[in-house]
C-alpha cells in the first residue's frame, strides 16, 4: 500500500496593498497608515500628517470604520513597518508591485495619512520608479517637502494633488496648482468653480481642471463642524487669525521694551 502524501498547504499571500469599496470600483489599489497623532504600542506618540491643519478636526479617517480595532491594528503595523524597517518594507513592496495583479493599476498612496519624512517619500519615489508598469497617486498636504523633493524628481508614474486644510496652504498658487478643496455638497463645488471628482477619484489627477472639488463624506457630525465652510476657506481664517493674535504680540512687545 502506498501512503498518500500530504502537500503543505500553502498559506495565502499577505498583502501590502489593499482595496476599500470605492476604489475596487475603479480598479485601484491602496497603501494606508493611521490618520494624524497616534499612540504607539510603545507608548509613544507619533504625528503621521505633519502639516494637518484645520482638517484634523474633520477627518474621515478618524471616525468610523477607521477606528475600528482591526483597522487600527492594521494601519498602526502599516506605520511601523514602513518607519521603523524601511528596508524590509521598500523590497516588500517593491516586489508585491511586480506581481501581475498590479501591471497596468493605480494605487492610491494614503486615503490616511501622509509622507511624514523626507526619508519615507524618498522611499516611495525609488519604490515607483522600480515599479514602471504601475501608476501611483495621492492627495497630500505637505506641500514644501513636494516641491523641494518631488516636483523635480518624481517618476513619470506618479501625479499627485494638493490639498487644502493644512497648515502649508498659503505656500500654494490656487491659480496654478493642482489642488482639492473640500465642500459641504456638489452643488458648494461647482458654484466655486471646481471640478467634481465624484465619479471617480482618478479624477483628481487625470481631469483637465487643476482645481479639485470633492464633496464632504456624508458623516453628520462632521458636516455639521463644516457648516457652510470649505477645508480651505476655514484654513485661511485660522491662518488670519494666527497672524493677527502674533502681530499683537509682536506690538505688545515692541511697546514693553
Ligand atoms: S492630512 Fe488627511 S488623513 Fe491626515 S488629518 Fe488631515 S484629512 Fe486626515
Amino acid at each position: 500500500m502506498v501512503e498518500a502524501t500530504s502537500t503543505p498547504k500553502k498559506s495565502p499571500r499577505k498583502w501590502l496593498l489593499t482595496q476599500n469599496s470605492d476604489l475596487r470600483r475603479i480598479g485601484v489599489f491602496n497603501w494606508t497608515l493611521p490618520a494624524f497623532a497616534v499612540k504607539l504600542p510603545d507608548g509613544s506618540n507619533f504625528n503621521v500628517c505633519p502639516q494637518a491643519g484645520v482638517c484634523a478636526q474633520l477627518c474621515y479617517a478618524r471616525v468610523g470604520t477607521y477606528r475600528f480595532k482591526n483597522v487600527r491594528a492594521a494601519h498602526i503595523r502599516n506605520l511601523l513597518l514602513c518607519r521603523d524597517s524601511p528596508d524590509e518594507f521598500e523590497e516588500r513592496m517593491t516586489d508585491e508591485l511586480s506581481h501581475k495583479r498590479y501591471a497596468g493599476k493605480w494605487i492610491r498612496l494614503h486615503d490616511s495619512g501622509d509622507f511624514f519624512s523626507d526619508e519615507y517619500l524618498l522611499m516611495w519615489l525609488r519604490i515607483m520608479g522600480n515599479s514602471p508598469g504601475v501608476s501611483f497617486y495621492c492627495y497630500t498636504k505637505e506641500i514644501s517637502r513636494f516641491k523641494r523633493i518631488a516636483e523635480n524628481n518624481a517618476p513619470d508614474n506618479f501625479l499627485w494633488c494638493y490639498s487644502l486644510g493644512g497648515k502649508e496652504d498659503h505656500l500654494l498658487d490656487l491659480g496654478a496648482d493642482r489642488h482639492a478643496d473640500v465642500f459641504p455638497d456638489v452643488e458648494a463645488l461647482i458654484a466655486a468653480g471646481y471640478s467634481d471628482q465624484t465619479e471617480s477619484d482618478l479624477l483628481s489627477v487625470l481631469g483637465e481642471s487643476p482645481l479639485v472639488g470633492i464633496p464632504a463624506n456624508r458623516i453628520p457630525h462632521l458636516l455639521k463642524r463644516q457648516g457652510t465652510e470649505t477645508f480651505g476657506s476655514l484654513q485661511r481664517a485660522r491662518d488670519e487669525k494666527l497672524a493677527a493674535k502674533k502681530s499683537a504680540a509682536n506690538r505688545q512687545f515692541a511697546l514693553v521694551h
